[in-house]
């Protein structure tokens, strides 16, 4: 394994990072190249697991790990391990298989909320999104129906024939909202929140993990390695945008990390673009350009008044601007030799049986 060493390191620097190395149990041995690079050679019975990987990362002389520790992290992808695919009621991430999961952003009323269900469902969206705790910038804004929603998101999930996806805000609410949705989602206000990470982890429930809006591509899939590290295998990971400098768009979608994590994680990526771009308008391109870098699915919110919506209404769209999505999704993954997880026969749209 090496090390890249920072640029400006002072020789005393370099003395403390050997002396750290050499009580992990490395041998040492600086290589010349146009980098500054540390060779590392674990010592007769030294075994170097991802703390040792993560407490190397940390030191302030070091860069980046360049290569292998011989040690493996869950998340990552290896020739020896097959893709993780994560399956949630009809939907199944990963493995050629993508998904569309789609809602309002919050669950308002049981009227729009099943208007919305049925109309996805028929485009072909297997997960019904609807906050209930929403984490909103301002305590004034709607902050959710709380548990009667949830319960009525369950309700015309099965009603409808669609599993449900909501977010969990608190540690604490994690145990009462068990069996009331069929995923958890944490947010991308949450993501490195490792209390609410460890408690998700410990419910078995499988899990939508929102990229942070300023987190790099590590902290990303370390916030993912606590849920599996806790014993939940069952992780999707979703970019949804970072902060930008430009206002025209709410947020970048990040396509370029998309495509990185695709490559060096098992576990399936989805493309949130309502969020990304926080505009009606362009939520239908974004969506193509996620599936066209592998995303396994995207996530879109659906409202059927969204000049009404209570939350994000700039960027919901219409059932029927959703079904459009499906059909591009539908067209992108056949060039890429994938296919939409479609829902199983609709409970709505079986026929009576005759007598
Ligand atoms: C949401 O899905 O409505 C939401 C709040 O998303 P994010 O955490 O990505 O902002
Ligand atoms: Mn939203």
């Amino acid at each position: 394994m090496l090390l890249r060493l920072k640029s400006d390191l002072n020789p005393r620097d370099l003395a403390e990072l050997v002396q750290s190395c050499e009580l992990l149990g490395f041998e040492t041995r600086t290589v010349e190249t146009d980098q500054a690079l540390l060779e590392l050679r674990p010592k007769e019975g030294v075994t170097a697991g991802p703390e040792v990987r993560s407490r190397l990362e940390d030191h302030f002389a070091v860069a980046a790990i360049v290569g292998g520790l011989g040690a493996h992290e869950l998340h990552q992808r290896s020739a020896e391990r097959a893709e993780t695919v994560v399956r949630v009621g009809d939907a199944v991430f990963g493995g050629g298989s993508a998904v569309l999961i789609a809602g309002p952003c919050a669950v308002e009323t049981e009227e729009l909320l099943r208007e919305v269900a049925v109309k996805v469902r028929a485009a072909g969206a297997t997960l019904l999104r609807g906050g209930v705790c929403k984490p909103r910038s301002s305590p004034y804004s709607f902050q959710g129906l709380g548990l009667p929603g949830l319960e009525l998101l369950g309700r015309v999930g099965r009603e409808v024939g669609l599993a449900t996806v909501t977010e969990v805000l608190e540690p604490g609410d994690v145990e009462p909202m068990v069996g009331l949705c069929d995923m958890f989602q944490i947010g991308s206000r949450n993501m490195a929140n490792t209390p609410l990470l460890r408690e998700v982890a410990k419910s078995g429930v499988p899990v939508l993990l929102k990229r942070g809006m300023s987190a790099t591509a590590r902290e990303f899939l370390l916030a993912a390695e606590y849920l599996l590290a806790g014993g939940n295998a069952n992780v999707v990971l979703c970019e949804r945008g970072i902060r930008g400098f430009d206002k025209a768009t709410r947020n970048v979608l990040d396509v370029g990390t998309v495509a990185y994590l695709k490559q060096v994680t098992h576990l399936p990526v989805i493309v949130d673009p309502s969020h990304a771009c926080g505009r009606a308008d362009l939520v239908r391109p974004l969506a193509k350009s996620g599936i066209a870098v592998g995303a396994d699915g995207l996530i879109i919110e659906v409202h059927s008044d969204p000049a009404h919506a209570l939350s994000d209404a700039e960027q919901a769209i219409l059932p029927e601007e959703f079904a459009a999505i499906a059909d591009d999704t539908r067209r992108l993954l056949a060039l890429d030799g994938r296919r939409l997880s479609e829902p199983s026969s609709s409970p709505l749209s079986k026929a009576p049986t005759a007598i």
